[in-house]
């Protein structure tokens, strides 16, 4: 297994779902982990203390990544707790589905708030401040490539996503910093399963010729990997983990 002692590695909604799997990966990986989440506190203090009982280091730290200050405030407090930060995996997220001319106001301004600009916001404090050696890895999805109707205003925050990896892993030159991200496909979490009628769920666990859905622990082990010394020459690429779908 890779080790990765003194290296502190900052998830941003890692309080349940993937987020929640790469945080204990990378943990398991010998990274001490900050563990961000937005309202999830007894899950994020339960996902650490889960850490610590294991050998490892992990704090908790609430920020909504949609405030750059309580973004700020979250590298701070990284910084203060460990000295500094060395990788951020970018994996808060949102996902609200409906057709484009039935789409509301909310459903497009949280999804470009959280999405879009709580990764911009977290990838420019990275920018800022993560060490010589470190990751950047940013969770976008497979739907840019799918494209499904009712997914636009979603596909659209993922895109941008994808846009500012390439733009950053560029501006990093000199410093050693890769910068990348990982699609998945549906994966089991609330953020997928929640409101889908079982058809449409069986529909689209069907469609991975590899037939089943993504795990959250599928999609931490592509993380662990461009996050330790194995990913070190992977810079400016976004890796689909989705068993195939596109
Ligand atoms: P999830 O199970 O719904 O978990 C979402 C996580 O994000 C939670 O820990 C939540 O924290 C946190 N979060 C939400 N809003 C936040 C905010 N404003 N600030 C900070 N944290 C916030 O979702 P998931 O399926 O694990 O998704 C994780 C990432 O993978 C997302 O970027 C998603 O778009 C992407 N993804 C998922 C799938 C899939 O099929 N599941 C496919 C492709 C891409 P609290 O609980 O504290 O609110």
């Amino acid at each position: 297994m890779n080790t990765q002692e003194d290296k502190v590695a900052l998830v941003t909604g890692a309080s349940r779902g993937i987020g929640a799997a790469i945080a204990t990966r990378l943990a398991a990986n010998g990274f001490t982990v900050v563990v961000n989440y937005a309202g999830s506190e007894k899950e994020a203090a339960a996902l650490a203390a889960g850490i610590e009982a294991a050998g490892g280091r992990a704090l908790t730290a609430q920020a909504d990544v949609s405030d750059p200050q309580a973004v700020r405030r979250m590298f701070d407090a990284a910084q203060a707790a460990f000295g500094g930060v060395d990788v951020l995996v970018n994996n808060a997220g949102i996902m609200k589905l409906a057709p484009l001319g039935e789409s509301d106001d909310a459903l497009i301004d949280s999804q470009i708030a959280i999405n879009l600009k709580g990764s911009l916001y977290t990838m420019r404090e990275a920018a800022r401040r993560v060490r010589e050696g470190g990751r950047i890895i940013n969770l976008s999805s497979s739907v840019v490539g799918l494209y499904q109707p009712g997914y636009a205003a979603y596909a659209a925050t993922k895109a941008g996503i994808e846009a500012a990896t390439h733009v950053l892993a560029k501006e990093m030159r000199g410093r050693n910093i890769t910068v990348n991200a990982v699609a998945p496909g549906p994966t089991a979490t609330d953020l997928f399963l929640n409101g889908k009628p079982q058809s449409v769920i069986d529909q689209l666990t069907r469609l991975a010729p590899l037939e089943r859905l993504g795990r959250p622990e599928d999609i931490a082990n592509a993380v662990a990997f461009l996050a330790g010394p194995d990913g070190a020459w992977i810079n400016g690429q976004v890796l689909r983990a989705n068993g195939g779908i596109v």
